[in-house]
């Protein structure tokens, strides 16, 4: 059994969102997102999803405040007592104190944290070799997952383009970004001794079993 919230920290293209999904099906405990709670409550127009609502069509972040109230509510949910997965959440030191205080409101004790490290040019190689398909939305990698034939879905022959967002100078300056942000972050965790690092670069089923072997080990501390 999990009984802890887990953490999963790491650059764009470490890899994440599908370890998350693996880990959430493993230990029978929801992945969540901060994206995917405000889509619920602008859908179900909660007062957070009013409040939410007009900031998002603005296309501005949403505040700290607003999104704390959203993490709160999600986690005080049943489905949550026996733990959950946090993917790309907290961003800051701010948002993990507050976090911490969460998690110490409905019982559940410090998170376990999972830092995916991987290299800025084997990030830079995931990123920038990505080709979407026009047609269906497929994603392929040009170095890792090449299409039958060049530039076009294996599934309904639609062109494949690069995504502006996955250009390399915007991915530059996306890592950059993220790299800028998250030290403190991994080093709030890694002084409170619950950060464990694995290494993003190798296989997934090797980070899958990274992965598994620390939240085991957490497990067997706690
Ligand atoms: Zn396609």
């Amino acid at each position: 059994m999990l009984a802890r919230a887990v953490i999963f920290l790491g650059p764009p293209g470490a890899g994440k969102g599908t370890q998350a999904k693996l880990v959430a099906a493993r230990f029978g405990v929801p992945h969540l997102s901060t994206g995917d709670m405000l889509r619920e409550n602008v859908s179900r127009g909660t007062e957070l999803g009013l409040l939410a609502k007009p900031v998002m069509e603005r296309g501005e972040l949403v505040s700290d405040a607003l999104v704390l109230r959203m993490v709160e509510e999600r986690v005080a949910r049943p489905d949550c007592r026996n733990g959950f997965i946090f993917d790309g959440f907290p961003r800051t030191v701010a948002q993990a104190e507050a976090l911490d205080a969460i998690l110490k409101r409905h019982g559940l004790g410090a998170p376990a944290v999972i830092y995916f490290n991987v290299a800025e040019d084997v990030l830079m190689r995931r990123l920038t070799g990505r080709r979407t398909c026009k047609v269906c939305g497929e994603i392929y990698n040009v170095y890792d997952r090449p299409p039958k034939v060049e530039g076009r879905c294996d599934k309904d022959g639609g062109e494949l383009v690069q995504r502006a967002d996955d250009r390399p100078e915007v991915i530059r300056e996306r890592l950059a970004a993220y790299e800028r942000q998250t030290k403190t972050l991994v080093e709030h965790y890694r002084s409170q001794g619950v950060l464990h690092e694995v290494d993003g670069a190798s296989s997934m089923e090797a980070v899958t079993a990274s992965v598994f072997g620390a939240l085991e080990n957490f497990g067997a501390r706690a």
